[in-house]
């Protein structure tokens, strides 16, 4: 008797843990939905001042801020110029 118990209470346990796991699962999808209406913003590109966007930026974090480029000659320019300014 106990052991049914027991067994019954595992299953429902593990039926809560699924739930909670396809949960997390689903969640970012809904997130991605809602952020699929600005994929074409413009970002600057701060080496040589033009306007990309976003969806083809190449994108870098640094010095905590993430940073966008047209290529990735901008890209090495920009952090060359960064790790060259002593903070
Ligand atoms: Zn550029």
């Amino acid at each position: 008797m106990y052991r049914l118990l027991l067994v019954s209470t595992l299953l429902i346990v593990l039926y809560f843990l699924l739930r909670q796991i396809f949960r997390t699962i689903r969640s970012p999808q809904i997130d991605e939905q809602g952020a699929s209406g600005d994929h074409d913003q413009m970002v600057l590109d701060q080496v040589c001042q033009t306007f990309v966007p976003r969806r083809t930026a190449l994108s870098k974090e640094i010095g905590g801020q993430l940073h966008y480029f047209c290529s990735s000659a901008c890209m090495a320019t920009f952090e060359k110029r960064h790790s060259a300014t002593p903070t």
